[in-house]
């Protein structure tokens, strides 16, 4: 796969995901999910396209913004979309996040009392005591202070999201008339990043396969993107920025120095998006249980991440949540419950064949975690092996 690197700067106030947190309010996420990205992209891709009607798709009973080279032809396609066009479905996006920036490891601890006090990751401790977990790992920052979970995108310093609420009253669909007492309220995001009301970012990757990146260059610049559902509308106008980027450097020193300190072959993995996972809920902090889980971890894996057929997951450390969703079929609304490892999880894998392991692992880091035919991938970090480790806690 070859690297783009996309740069998103908005325009206008922000609502990314529509997340509905209580009935009538929605608020923003910080960061923009690949198969937002997608949609946004496809809807950006069909609106400037001279050959599409998008009121006849819908009236064919098509998803509106969905691009079908087989069904919709070039002809009329905006010149600078033109591979984008020919080659959506092949192309594979990953989160966007705050300046590019990396989630909190689930270990990493931070000072209840003083932001400002420095941060320890447990992981390694955690880790070397996984099988005698009551016995636990005493935690405190140097000051004595308790310590609490670090949370979120490790955002620049000086650097945060501002957010800002606003209402508004639901139309009723066919009359166009506002609907009788139904106020939503939205919390919205700001495209600045400061007081000095610095442009915000959201960056990420796009990776593209070799045989078609040597033929077309995916470069673009556009002013015209609008992130966001039918609720946001009038927000998340913003500018997209794609252009080609090298590699990093497979980060050897970094798992040497892990496998160096937990005395064995393994290496973290750090998630830096949402995973949907298939399994059932099982307690991680329950020691009797950690075979269980992890055996479903590693299974889960070599079912939907292509990893090797010997892969073990020896250590798990994630943070959950759960979803509910509905189904429109042909009978009734079927409810679905996804559960899914947030931003910040870690699974610890090793195996027997380590040439296997490596290959798989420069994969991982060369191209992200692809789970899904389409391209809604979630991807480890970059950089997935955990930077820093302090080991004065113990
Ligand atoms: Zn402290």
């Amino acid at each position: 796969m070859i690297r783009y690197k996309i740069t998103l700067t908005p325009r206008s106030p922000f609502l990314i995901g529509g997340h509905q947190l209580r009935d009538n309010h929605y608020e923003t996420l910080e960061y923009v999910p690949a198969p937002n990205l997608q949609a946004a992209l496809a809807r950006r891709i069909l609106e400037a396209h001279g050959g599409y009607d998008v009121e006849r798709e819908a009236r064919e009973g098509q998803k509106r913004y969905y691009i079908d080279s087989e069904r919709i032809g070039v002809e009329g396609c905006e010149a600078k979309w033109i591979p984008w066009f020919q080659h959506f479905s092949q192309l594979r996006f990953t989160d966007c996040s705050p300046f590019g920036v990396e989630h909190f490891a689930a270990s990493t601890f931070g000072c209840k009392l003083d932001r400002k006090h420095p941060q320890a990751d447990f992981l390694s401790a955690f880790y070397r005591t996984r099988h005698q977990r009551s016995k636990g790992t005493r935690m405190a920052c140097t000051c004595g202070e308790r310590l609490e979970r670090k949370s979120g995108w490790k955002w620049p310093e000086g650097k945060r999201l501002f957010k800002r609420t606003v209402t508004r009253v639901a139309l009723d669909e066919r009359r166009r008339v506002s609907a009788d007492g139904q106020l939503f309220s939205l919390q919205i995001g700001e495209p600045f990043c400061d007081e000095q009301r610095t442009p915000l970012q959201f960056v990420g990757d796009l990776l593209v396969p070799e045989e078609i990146a040597q033929q077309f260059d995916f470069s673009v610049q556009d002013a015209g993107l609008r992130i966001g559902k039918h609720i946001t509308v009038g927000l998340g106008r913003m500018c997209i920025q794609v252009e080609k980027v090298d590699s990093e450097p497979f980060p050897s020193q970094r798992i040497a120095n892990w496998q160096a300190t937990v005395g064995d072959t393994s290496v973290p993995l750090l998630l830096n998006g949402m995973l949907p996972v298939e399994l059932p809920a099982f307690d991680e902090s329950d020691e009797d249980d950690i075979e269980t889980y992890c055996q479903a971890y590693a299974e889960w894996l070599k079912n939907k991440a292509g990893a090797p057929a010997d892969l073990r997951v020896t250590f798990a450390y994630t943070q959950q949540t759960m979803r509910r969703n509905f189904q429109n079929g042909a009978m009734a609304r079927q409810e679905q419950i996804t559960r899914y490892l947030l931003p910040g999880s870690i699974l610890v894998v090793d195996a027997e064949v380590q040439q296997g392991l490596q290959s798989w692992l420069e994969q991982i880091h060369a191209q992200g975690l692809h789970l899904s035919p389409h391209s809604s991938l979630v991807t480890l970090a970059p950089s997935f092996v955990l930077k820093e480790e302090r080991h004065d806690h113990e």
